[in-house]
Parts: C-alpha cells; sequence; structure tokens
C-alpha cells in the first residue's frame, strides 16, 4: 500500500459505490484516494454474498463508461426479460416486459461480487486512483478549506471527503448527521437454488401470508431465491441441513421450476431503510447506502447509487472549473438537492410496498390484489413502472 498524504478527494468505504464514484471523479483529472478496513485480497476477489443485482440500462452504461463492465465474464450476466408479481392465491399475476420498447431486456442481473470484482479491476488499473485497503479511519477533520483524516496508517488530507461506507456509516454518524431509520423487522435470506425446468428469464415475486418470495434468474438451471420471513424463521432455514432445506423451499415455492436444489451458501440480511438527514456538509458528501439504503424489494439501491456518485461527479467537476476546489460547498449544496429529488419518492414509495407487503391481515390482503388488479389494467401505471425498471432515459448508447 502507498500512503498518500494529499489528495484531491478520499473515498471512506472500497464497496461498490464508492469505487464507482472513484472512477466517475479520476475520470475528471482529480486524484482520489480509496480508503477500504477491509484487506486486499478480500476487497480485490471478494466472495459470493448472495445477491443477485438487477441493474438497469442506465446502470450498466455508468459501469462500461467506467471500464468495469469488461470485467464481468459474459457467464455472469443474465438478462432479465419479464417481471411478474403476484399475491397469495389471487391468479392474476402483474406482468412488466419489453413490448413495444426496442429492446429485448427490461435489466441484467449481475452478482453483487462480480460487480465489486469489476470494480476493482477497474480502480486498480486507473493512474488517478490509489487504494488503501485494511485501513481503518479513525476521526476526520472538517477544516473550511480542507479535510483531514486520521486513520491507522497515517494522515490523509483533501479537498473533499466522500462517505460510502455503508447504510451504517461511520462518516455519517461521525459528522452528526442523523438518518430516517425504518426497521421491517424482517430478515431476507438469499441463496442459488438449481431447478429442473427453465426460468424463461422470467423473475416472480410473490406475496404469501406470512412470507414474501422472490425467484431471479441467473445463467443456466438456476434462480437467485429471496426469502422475507421474520428473524428467527431465517435463523432456522439457515441452519437446516441441506436436505430439509430443499423440501421446506420446495414447499414454499411449489411445483414452479420442478425439483430445486441449493447450490450455494446461505446469506441473511435484516431489512433497515436508511435515509440520512443531510447528503453533505462541510468538504463531506454521502453517497450510497450511507446516503439511502434502500429495502431491496424494489432493486433501486444500487442503481440509485450510482446515479448519486454520476450527480455527485458532474457538480464537482463544474466545481473544480470554476474554482480549482473539489468541495467548493455550492457545489456540494447543489449534489444535495438534486439527489434528494431524485430519491426522496422512490425511498418513500418502496417502504410504503414494503409495508404492504408484509402484514397478513384481511384488509392488506384485499389490497393487494386490489393493487395488482388495477395496475394490471392501467397502461399507463405498468409503463411508468417499466420505463423506471429499465431507467433507460439517461442512457447514453443502448445495449444491444
Ligand atoms: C439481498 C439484497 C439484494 C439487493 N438487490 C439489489 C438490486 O437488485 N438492485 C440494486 O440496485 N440494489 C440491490 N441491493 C442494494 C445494494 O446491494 C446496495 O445498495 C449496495 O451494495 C450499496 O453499496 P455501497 O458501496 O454504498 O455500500 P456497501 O456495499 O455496504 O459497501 C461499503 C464498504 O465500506 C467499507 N467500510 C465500512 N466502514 C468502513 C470504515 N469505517 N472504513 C473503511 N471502509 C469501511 C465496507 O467494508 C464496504 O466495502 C440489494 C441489497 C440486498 C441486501
Amino acid at each position: 500500500m502507498s500512503t498518500a498524504s494529499h489528495t484531491d478527494v478520499a473515498i471512506i468505504g472500497g464497496g461498490p459505490v464508492g469505487l464507482a464514484t472513484a472512477l466517475s471523479l479520476a475520470k475528471t483529472g482529480l486524484t482520489v484516494a480509496v480508503l477500504e478496513r477491509a484487506p486486499t485480497p478480500v476487497w480485490e476477489e471478494p466472495s459470493f454474498d448472495g445477491r443477485e443485482i438487477a441493474l438497469t440500462h442506465h446502470s450498466v452504461n455508468i459501469l462500461k463508461t467506467d471500464g468495469a463492465w469488461d470485467h464481468i465474464p459474459e457467464t455472469a450476466i443474465c438478462p432479465l426479460r419479464e417481471a411478474r408479481v403476484e399475491t397469495g392465491k389471487f391468479p392474476h399475476p402483474l406482468r412488466f416486459d419489453t413490448n413495444g420498447r426496442g429492446v429485448d431486456a427490461l435489466g441484467w442481473l449481475v452478482s453483487n461480487n462480480q460487480i465489486r470484482r469489476a470494480l476493482y479491476a477497474a480502480a486498480a488499473a486507473h493512474q488517478n486512483i490509489t487504494l488503501h485497503s485494511g485501513v481503518s479511519v479513525e476521526t476526520v477533520r472538517q477544516n473550511p478549506d480542507h479535510a483531514v483524516i486520521h486513520h491507522t496508517r497515517g494522515q490523509l488530507a483533501a479537498q473533499l471527503v466522500v462517505g460510502a461506507d455503508g447504510r451504517f456509516s461511520p462518516t455519517r454518524q461521525r459528522a452528526g448527521i442523523g438518518a430516517i431509520i425504518h426497521d421491517f423487522k424482517r430478515t431476507m435470506m438469499v441463496c442459488r437454488m438449481a431447478h429442473e425446468s427453465p426460468h424463461h428469464n422470467v423473475a416472480t415475486q410473490w406475496f404469501d401470508e406470512g412470507q414474501t418470495i422472490a425467484l431471479l434468474p441467473v445463467n443456466g438451471m438456476a434462480s437467485s431465491l429471496v426469502l422475507t420471513l421474520p428473524p428467527e424463521e431465517i435463523q432456522r432455514l439457515l441452519s437446516l441441513p441441506q436436505d430439509d432445506f430443499n423440501k421446506d423451499i420446495m414447499l414454499r415455492v411449489g411445483n414452479r421450476l420442478g425439483t430445486m436444489r441449493l447450490v450455494s451458501t446461505r446469506h441473511a440480511y435484516p431489512l433497515k431503510g436508511v435515509y440520512a438527514h443531510r447528503f453533505a456538509s462541510r468538504r463531506l458528501a454521502l453517497v450510497g447506502d450511507a446516503a439511502v439504503g434502500m429495502h431491496p424489494i424494489t432493486a433501486h439501491g444500487f442503481n440509485l447509487g450510482l446515479k448519486g456518485q454520476e450527480t455527485l461527479a458532474e457538480d464537482v467537476a463544474r466545481s473544480v472549473s470554476k474554482c480549482g476546489d473539489a468541495g467548493l460547498a455550492s457545489g456540494l449544496r447543489r449534489f444535495e438537492q438534486r439527489h434528494r429529488l431524485a430519491t426522496a419518492p422512490l425511498f418513500a414509495g418502496t417502504n410504503g410496498i414494503a409495508s404492504l407487503y408484509t402484514h397478513d391481515g384481511a384488509p392488506f390482503r384485499h389490497l393487494r390484489e386490489t393493487g395488482i388488479r388495477l395496475a394490471d389494467a392501467f397502461t399507463p401505471f405498468k409503463s411508468v413502472v417499466t420505463s423506471l425498471l429499465m431507467d433507460r432515459h439517461a442512457a447514453s448508447h443502448q445495449q444491444s
């Protein structure tokens, strides 16, 4: 590891959004240091963590422009052709597809560790980026004209510090920025299951009494199982021997894809939505889950994280061209306003959907069935949701 004492921008947290931020800022000619607490081998080759990320068209374009997409093997990318939402025994699913849109995929599913690996490889190859692994940040001093990070290996001064250290961001807390934290009191378990019947690149999510399940297509005869239950039930499933686990899951899923078999490690995520009260303060900006940690039900977290860092890079580039200062207060204010506009409605909407679908009383069930029937019949609504899922409006070039 090389220790730099000065850099234009210092990013705390080398997760997918921190690394994407580094690449976007480095492209504008700034020098960027990324401080990550994980050791190099873990950072460079992250292991499978169960998450399959549904990437929008716009996100794929950002990953392409940043030079990360080419590091993802083609066999690890699964196009999503249709998404279905069902509730209980109600027989009519709500369908979203690409019909009439001139493309053949709503988006692409790629596992989180592949995305992280690819972003790391792109960042490691960039001459303006210095990667510091195994670093623990102790304090961040936010002076009027620069910030200083004290960490376990020394000090680093920067015009701008970016907090990209996840939804419970120590950087956010250190800066005294509060957050709305919504505890859904549910845990999401994710793993890969092989199955007998093909998935035809269709993702299905359904809401049964007491549980929410999604099956997301991955390449081959396999899907990612996403199961949401109260925490103690997830604990029981995590500890079941493999054969018992397969039987349990088959009962929950029914015969949708034939016989199913666990083919990966199992991972559990307690569901908490987080929305920072502010995305910026003196010489500091928050991106990714540190700013907005979404409930995964609408698959927006990373996609919004990529958008946020894109917005930040644009506003920082303006500040630099105006007066050569990456941490200019007016640039940070503009970033904050734009990112709030882009995220606040989605955060509120996602929390509403997640709450509606985790309550089991009869009124909630009827509301879900009515909602799905109306939504399916109302073409403009479906069109808006499909556009949100795909997020093509800002894409500079489309997938072939
Ligand atoms: C089950 C599940 C499914 C999901 N599916 C989707 C989806 O389909 N689509 C989508 O868009 N999003 C999805 N998401 C959300 C997505 O995974 C997150 O939004 C994304 O990983 C956030 O990235 P990040 O870089 O902000 O944070 P993180 O991934 O949390 O990375 C934070 C990094 O900071 C480091 N760090 C933490 N503290 C420190 C410190 N003090 N010093 C140095 N480093 C530190 C950590 O080691 C880590 O590397 C899903 C999430 C879950 C849980």
